[in-house]
Formats: structure tokens, sequence, C-alpha cells
């Protein structure tokens, strides 16, 4: 009969989600490894980025036309004498390094203003006649104008370590000169399915046995949130083979279990953890789906052959685990709810906190309350008027009713019926 842990500790979502929080806050980066700018997005960030001039190096004009002293044109048309053209890259000879008043360049988008301008005029408000080019539109000083530095002055910060690195973040770095970039080792993320029913999806199940899919979203979600899957062997409901597999799974960097923790008489997850003396933070959520999600820690052990490579992090005094539920959108909703803030921190990534978008609900909801709810939907409409509606499903074993859905509808815990045209939370997936 399995033990369940020393006492049973269901917080609400909040409470959980800061409790990882908190955890994962404390913990320190791993190693760093060099990666060509290319292979760079995705990986979170280990050095600084760092301006190495100013950026823009000259004060860059945005539009197409006459690079102007705006006190010219005090009186409109104003007729200004045009000596020369400046185009994005070199300065031509022809251009002298400062401009007197009554004179004007034509310039291109991107080009640098020379010294004495301090607007660029449109195109559009103007007519060259031979060398002189008449303008009809006044423009405030600075107007369609960078000025040099104005994005990011020589040596400032560009972008900090622990940022999750996209295509802007390459951009800069491409245009301050990194060509290779100083990036996080990802942490290696054990997972654990168990279960007597669940098949490998190789093998032909028995006619009440389940193909294990949530080793495959997990290993998705894992490598999207920038770790790296290491997926274990099923576990019989056994407990002796279990916490043979779970010492294993504590060898990476963080070990996330998949079924075995609801109160039935072969959840026997909690129970080996227990016999392991693991510190249990929480071992349920009032969230639905679910609610049986554990989060604690273990001794780390004996490092294993795999943890000592290169690639993986720094020996830790502690290693944590979730115990996630093992249907399938549980598994789902909860590693992005919960695993998800460990495994960033793991990564090296700077913490942020859940975001939420905010969309009108299409039809009624009715729910009971207690339970803060991730519920499968579908956000459609487009611009500003995009609305959210439930899938119907038959419950969290619902994949085929999750992959249906773009998002979750959140629902607070104190809400009973929320009306149409009401707007709710919604996770985006
Ligand atoms: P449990 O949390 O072990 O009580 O499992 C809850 C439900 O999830 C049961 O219907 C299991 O068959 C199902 N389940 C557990 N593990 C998996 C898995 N790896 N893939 C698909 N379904 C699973
Ligand atoms: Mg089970």
């Amino acid at each position: 009969m399995p033990v369940p842990p020393a006492q049973s500790l269901v917080l609400t979502f909040e409470d959980a989600r800061r409790v990882v929080e908190d955890h994962a806050s404390r913990q320190a980066a791993g190693p760093a490894e060099t990666v060509d700018l290319l292979h760079a997005a995705g990986r979170v960030l280990a050095e600084p980025i760092i301006a190495d001039r100013d950026i823009p190096p000259f004060p860059r004009s945005t539009r197409d036309g006459y690079a102007v002293r705006s006190a010219d044109l005090a009186s409109l048309p104003a007729r200004l004498k045009v000596i020369g053209e400046v185009k994005a890259g070199p300065l031509p000879d022809k251009v002298p390094p400062i401009l007197n008043p009554g004179e004007t360049v034509s310039i291109m988008t991107g080009a640098p203003a020379p010294r004495g301008t301090d607007a660029v005029v449109m195109v559009e408000y103007t007519s060259q006649h031979g060398d002189l080019v008449e303008i009809s539109r006044r423009v405030a000083p600075g107007e369609n104008i960078v000025p040099q530095g104005a994005e990011g002055k020589h040596g400032s910060l560009m972008v900090d370590r622990g940022a999750r690195l996209d295509e802007a973040d390459v951009a800069l770095a491409a245009s301050v000169g990194k060509s290779r970039l100083q990036v996080f080792v990802r942490p290696r993320i054990a997972v654990l399915t168990t279960g007597d029913e669940i098949a490998e999806i190789d093998a032909t199940p028995g006619p009440v046995q389940i193909r294990n899919s949530n080793s495959y979203s997990l290993a998705v979600q894992i490598q999207q949130a920038g770790g790296e899957p290491v997926l274990l062997p099923i576990a019989p409901d056994e407990p002796r083979r279990l916490r043979h597999l779970i010492e294993e799974g504590l060898q990476s960097d963080l070990l996330l279990m998949t079924g075995g923790v609801s109160m039935g008489r072969y959840d026997l997850v909690e129970q080996v953890l227990g016999e392991m003396h693991a510190e249990f933070f929480f071992t349920g959520a009032k969230i639905q789906p679910g609610r049986p999600v554990v989060f604690g820690r273990c001794g780390a052990g004996t490092p294993a052959r795999e943890a000592l490579t290169r690639t993986s992090l720094p020996d830790r005094a502690h290693k944590y685990f979730f115990g996630l539920p093992g249907n399938p959108v549980s598994t789902m909703v909860t590693f992005e709810l919960f695993a998800r803030p460990m495994l960033e921190a793991l990564a090296g990534k700077s913490p942020r906190p859940l975001r939420f978008l905010h969309a009108r609900l299409k039809s009624d909801i009715r729910v009971k309350t207690g339970l803060t709810r991730f519920l499968p939907a579908i956000l459609s409409g487009e611009y500003t008027n995009s609305h959210a509606e439930l899938v119907p499903w038959q419950g969290s074993g619902d994949i085929a009713a999750r992959a249906r859905a773009n998002c979750y509808i959140v629902i607070p815990p104190d809400r009973e019926h929320i009306l149409a045209g009401e707007w709710v939370a919604i996770l985006p997936r």
C-alpha cells in the first residue's frame, strides 16, 4: 500500500507558482559554450552584448530628401543651393564636411547627414531645378535624423546575459560584430513516465494498454523551453524498478516524472520519493487540469558517468523534480505552469512572470469555484476583434481536443459563470 508523503500540501495556483519561482531564482547558471551566431537563436546568452561603437555610428537620415539647417526654412517656400548628394555608403569627396547656411545636399535613407545639417526634408515636399531646390514645408530640428549613438552609446549594454536570443538579439549581435556568442549549455532534463498500462510507441499495444505520448509532448516542451530531453525507459508501477529509474533521472539537471501522482493504489511516485528522503514543496495545486502536480527535491547522490561529461551542469547539492499528472493534457499544462520556470532558470535565463493575453469570451462558461482552470480553447478573430472559445473536450486525457486548441482560457477560482463578451485571460500556446 502506498504511504502518502508526511503531509499533503495542496497550494493555490499562485502560491504553487511562487514556490517554484522562488527556488528557480536561487539556481546558479551552468557552464557556457561558444556558438556561431547562426546557431544562437533560442539559446540563452552567457555574456553581455556591448556596443563596440555608437549606434548609429553617424547621424542617420530616415528619409530620402534633403539634409538642411532647419533654421534655413524660416520663410516658405525656401530656396537652397544643392551642393551634392549623399547616399548610404562612403561620403563622396564632393560633399564638404560641413554645410553653410543656404546650402543643402540631397540625401538617401540610411545615409549620414553632413555636419551643419540638423534635419531632413522629405523629397515629397521639394522640387529641384538645376542646383536649386525649392522646399514647401518646414522641419523641426532633428526631424528625420537619428542622432549618432541614439540607439546605443559606444560601450553600452545592448543585450544582457540571461536573455533568450531571438531574431532581434541576433541582429544586434551582428550589428556590433559578434559572429560568435557565449551561450549557456542546455540543461539536461530527464523524463520518466510511469504506469503498467503504458506501452512504448513502437510496440504493439495490448487491448487495454495506452501508448506513451507524455514523454514525447514533454520532449517538445523541454526543447522549446531551452532544455535537452533525456528520455528514460517507462517505469512500471513497482517500487524497486521505479526507484532505480528515479535515481537515474536525478543524474540529469532536472527530473520530470509523469503519472503515478494521483491518489490511486498504484500511484507510487510520492511513496518512492518519500523513501528516498525527498523534500516536497507541494503535492497538489488547486488547478484544473493538473491538480495532483508534485514539486520537490532530493539530495543529488553520487554523480553517474554522464553527469561528469562536459555538457552537464556543475553538480548541485539538490536535484529538483516534478511529478506531473499522467493525463496528457495535465502533463502539458503543468509543464507550462511549473516545470518551465525551473527549466529556464537552469538554462541561465533571467526569470519572467507568466504572461497572459486577453480576449473576449465568445460564449458563456459555467464551472465550479475553487480551482484555477486552464481550459483548451481557440483564439480567433483578427486585429482588435479577437475572441476565445472553449474547445469541447472529454477531460484532461483528451489530447485531440488539446491539439485542436491554440491556447488555454484561464478561469480564476472565484468565478462560476463567465458571460460571453467578458474579457478573459489567455495562456497562449
Ligand atoms: P496516472 O497519473 O498515473 O493516474 O495516469 C492518469 C492517466 O494518464 C491514465 O489514464 C494513464 O493511462 C494516462 N497516462 C499516464 N502516463 C501516460 C503517458 N506517458 N502517455 C499517455 N497517457 C498516460
Ligand atoms: Mg499511473
